[in-house]
């Protein structure tokens, strides 16, 4: 399985989210929950797990 674990910390440290604006808005999958995953998150997307869309939690 791909991408199970976290390239930065070793762990599955990702949790579930959809990217709310930028240029990967719409985009919906797992965002890391470790200081160096979330900085790549952020260069990815813009978003880390703090900022994007927790589809869990309904909020808007
Ligand atoms: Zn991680």
């Amino acid at each position: 399985m791909a991408g199970a674990y976290c390239n930065f910390c070793g762990y599955r440290c990702f949790v579930y989210r959809i990217i709310p604006d930028g240029p990967q808005e719409g985009w919906a999958g797992h965002l890391a929950t470790c200081a160096s995953g979330m900085a790549h998150d952020r260069k990815q997307t813009g978003h880390d797990h703090t900022t994007a869309t927790n589809p869990l939690q309904g909020s808007d």
